[in-house]
């Protein structure tokens, strides 16, 4: 299958030329700062309007909607370049293309895209994406938030979301609801709520143990009268945008997750040669490198599962196992880095100062997030078994 939303790839020379800017962004921007706005649990507005201004949140969305017309490679690689000073930017950089956008961009109305993905991807606003409920994180056709029809035509929302990012900066947020939860997902539809309609109630959620500049957290709506222009999609059809927005979104968790992992091990290498334990190097014991060694490998095989995933989405495939592959190996090798690299920095990976301790803290929710590891599994398995239920659309 192909898709005419698709915009030609990049030549090496683009892509490259896009690397570099967002890498250079990275080093001289933000790796000055980040320490400290996640400390104060806040992104940098500021840092934010740079960004915009150089365009980096247009991603793969279509320049006739905004965005940069990037093919998923490029848009994958520039992702793990922000990601290896901050994966939060990361977060906020993928929203448009994945998480927020991707649903608009392949169910929207022209209407809607025009009022909400351009000014998405153009970056002069923010969204957020309600999927997660109190009682239903992992089984997103067990949700509880109900609507009903009202006499004009519009919607009425009633339920709440746990989680959810973005909580501070989102001016609309991409949800999900149910006409009645004995339907499963086909009584499932989506939704754009502003966040300033009554009855839209947000409470953050404070010191995390991970992903600290993004602010978090319930989403509650008591009576959220919406018009008839809010439901995303055909009726009853809430479950594919869900899977459209999480499978977009796996790409960007996978891509974040190996610039975490590329960034320990690179403040592992720098430390381990510089570190003079017993009149040597560190570098020069076995089982550093060992921890060296397992480090590049993984990285290499997420970044390689990863560009598979992009790959595949670049051709219009429905990529569902590629990126529950890529997402659940990245953020496990992520893991895994952080661990080891903790443990070659001895005592001062212990301190926020060198940057491996963020690392730790924010690798182990990425094993968490966007579907938790165990579920990929499942997935993964009932793929290689031939049981699996959905059908590939
Ligand atoms: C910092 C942060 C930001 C987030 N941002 C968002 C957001 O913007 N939007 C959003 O919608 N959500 C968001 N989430 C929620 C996140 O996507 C969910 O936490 C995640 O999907 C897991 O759901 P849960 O926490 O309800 O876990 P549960 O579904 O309660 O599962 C708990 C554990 O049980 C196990 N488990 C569950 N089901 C199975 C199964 N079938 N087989 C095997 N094991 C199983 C897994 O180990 C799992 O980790 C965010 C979470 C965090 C921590």
């Amino acid at each position: 299958m192909t898709s005419d939303l698709l915009e030609p790839a990049q030549s090496e020379a683009e892509r490259e030329a896009v690397i570099k800017l967002v890498r250079e962004f990275a080093q001289d921007r933000v790796a000055p700062r980040v320490k400290d706005y996640d400390a104060a649990e806040s992104l940098p507005s500021d840092l934010l309007e740079e960004m915009a201004e150089l365009g980096f949140f247009g991603g793969v969305v279509p320049t006739e909607w905004g965005g940069l017309g990037l093919d998923h490679l490029t848009f994958t690689r520039i992702i793990e370049e922000v990601s290896r000073v901050d994966h939060c930017l990361g977060v906020l950089m993928s929203m448009p293309s994945a998480l927020v956008g991707s649903g608009l961009l392949k169910f929207g109305t022209t209407e809607q895209k025009q009022r909400w993905l351009v000014p998405l991807a153009e970056g002069r606003l923010f969204g957020g994406a309600g999927v997660t409920e109190p009682r239903s994180g992992s089984d997103v056709a067990g949700t509880q938030t109900r609507y009903a029809r009202t006499d004009g035509g519009g919607f009425v929302l009633n339920g709440a979301k746990a989680w959810i990012t973005n909580l501070d900066r989102a001016s609309f947020f991409v949800t999900f609801a149910t006409k009645d939860p004995a339907l499963g997902r086909s009584g499932l539809s989506a939704f754009i709520v502003p966040a300033d309609t009554p009855g839209v109630i947000k409470s953050p959620v404070h010191n995390k143990l991970g992903f600290r500049p993004l602010c978090s957290g319930d989403l509650t709506f008591d009576d959220v009268h919406l018009g008839p222009d809010a439901m995303l999609g055909p009726e009853g059809e809430g479950f594919a945008v869900a899977m459209t927005s999480v499978e977009q979104g796996r790409l960007s968790v996978a891509s974040r997750a190996v610039g975490l992992a590329q960034s320990c091990l690179d403040a592992s290498v720098q430390y381990a040669r510089d570190r003079i334990v017993f009149g040597q190097p560190i570098s020069d014991f076995q089982m550093v490198q060992q921890k060296i060694a397992n480090m590049a490998v993984s990285v290499q095989a997420a970044r390689l599962l990863t560009e598979q995933c992009a790959l595949a989405m670049q051709r219009g495939e429905r990529a569902r196992v590629e990126a529950s592959m890529a997402k659940m190996y990245a953020s496990d090798a992520a893991q895994a880095a952080a661990a080891d690299a903790v443990q070659i920095h001895g005592a001062y990976g212990v301190s926020e100062d060198y940057g491996v301790a963020r690392a730790y803290r924010d690798a182990k929710v990425f094993q968490i997030v966007e579907g938790a590891n165990d579920i990929h599994r499942v997935l993964i398995a009932r793929n290689v078994l031939g049981t699996t239920r959905e059908p590939r659309r």
